[in-house]
């Protein structure tokens, strides 16, 4: 028997939610692929993925499939016990990685939590309380639980909430020399997105990463890849780290990893792994067999050989033609990011507007990103089809022919 649902309106928003959101006017009922329909029945095409989650775009099969058949199976019984689709899970994430052990929650500031707990722990554990600090870099985004703002380091995001977790300092983005003059034997971790993703899609550069690496190695520290953004397919391979070539000793992932479910992981090897005891930390949902079995799913499909290099191909076909756009239209002058992951820089006369860009795309039926307000963001499916990429960005180019011309 079917209850009939009260009508909601983008109105009641301002009513009933905590006003820590601004959302888009319209409210999207129904997806389907890489399209989207709103209250009103119009039909828009979804690059934001649901900033970079939608890794299969909307109710793909599988994940569908994967989804209704737990749900009429078994859907939670807490960390009490332990389930079936965690454990496939763990060992698909085994398998595919550097990791041999994996720890799963509900989100990205969660996985980072956990990470960051781990790294206190071991050097607690290993060399004593002294050795806790945590170098993290400028403009970096980790989620938004105190530790976690905290390491970001983003007065916007950490100030106003109470003293801060101290032991924590931040080095800028790509500069190995920084890195080098900060690090030390009180260092516990050193914190890298291998692309900054919310603050511009920043990609590091291979050297920095190895070095970063090298450097750990030599002060007794241990390197975190927040995978976050990054993880599952999203480069064009399984993780960043690969693309990179480097391996930190502990990887974040969440985002992508349950298509829409939500799904945390930390990945990490036995050894380190073991000083996260039992009673040591934890959380009552997580490693759900409901997220566990929609993320088997996801990377079942996205960790193959034809969707990976789909991805990689895709971004050839996003790149030519933003930079053709970014040329004609004087908008932006660089369009960079690896795979699925792509920023276009505003030029100087478009910086601070990435808002405006995405509100002008929203009307002529395409949803983009921003990242910041001088970046306009692209994180689609990583299935999405060639025709969807084709007619996204010509409504993408009618909407900044019209903003650019008046
Ligand atoms: C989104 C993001 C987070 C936070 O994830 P939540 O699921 O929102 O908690 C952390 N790190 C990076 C790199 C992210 O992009």
């Amino acid at each position: 028997m079917s209850v009939e649902q009260a009508p909601v309106q983008r109105a009641d928003f301002d009513q009933v939610m905590v006003p820590n959101y601004s959302p888009a006017a319209f409210i999207p009922v129904r997806g389907e692929g890489s399209r989207v329909w709103d209250q009103s029945g119009r039909e828009l095409i979804d690059f934001a993925g649901g900033i970079a989650v939608n890794a299969l775009g909307h109710c793909h099969p599988a994940l569908v499939k994967a989804l209704t058949e737990q749900a009429n199976t078994l859907w939670h019984v807490s960390n009490v016990f332990t389930n079936e689709p965690a454990l496939r899970l763990a060992h698909k994430l085994v398998d595919a990685t550097f990791a041999e052990r994996a720890f799963f929650c509900n989100s990205g500031a969660e996985a980072n939590e956990a990470a960051f707990k781990l790294a206190r722990r071991v050097a607690h554990d290993r060399f004593g309380s002294e050795k806790h600090e945590i170098i993290a870099t400028v403009n970096s985004f980790h989620g938004r639980t105190l530790f976690t703002v905290s390491v970001g380091g983003q007065p916007k995001y950490s100030d106003g909430f109470g003293p801060k977790i101290t032991g924590i300092s931040h080095v800028p983005y790509n500069d190995l020399e920084a890195l080098k003059a900060q690090i030390s034997d009180k260092t516990c971790a050193v914190v890298i997105e291998p692309i900054q993703g919310e603050s511009g899609v920043v990609p590091a550069d291979k050297a920095y990463l190895e070095g970063a690496r090298k450097l750990c190695d030599a002060h007794n520290a241990l390197l975190i890849f927040d995978e976050v953004q990054t993880g599952v397919g999203r480069t064009g391979s399984l993780y960043a780290y690969q693309h990179y070539g480097v391996t930190p000793d502990i990887l974040t992932s969440a985002k992508s990893l349950g298509g829409g479910f939500p799904i945390g992981a930390m990945l990490t090897t036995t050894d380190l792994a073991k000083h996260l005891a039992v009673g040591t930390h934890g959380t009552t949902y997580g490693g759900n067999p409901l997220a566990c079995a929609v993320a088997c799913a996801v990377l079942d499909v996205v960790n193959t050989p034809e969707t990976l290099a789909g991805i990689k191909a895709k971004h050839e076909r996003f790149k030519a033609r933003l930079e053709k756009i970014g040329q004609q239209s004087g908008l932006f002058t660089q369009v960079r990011g690896v795979g699925l992951l792509i920023g276009c820089v505003l030029s100087d006369a478009w910086k601070g507007k990435a808002k405006d860009i995405l509100n002008a795309a929203e009307k002529e039926g395409v949803m983009v990103l921003q990242a910041g307000p001088d970046v306009v963001r692209f994180a689609p499916s990583l299935v999405v089809e060639d025709a969807d990429i084709d007619e996204g960005l010509a409504r993408f180019e009618r909407a900044v022919a019209k903003l650019t011309q008046g």
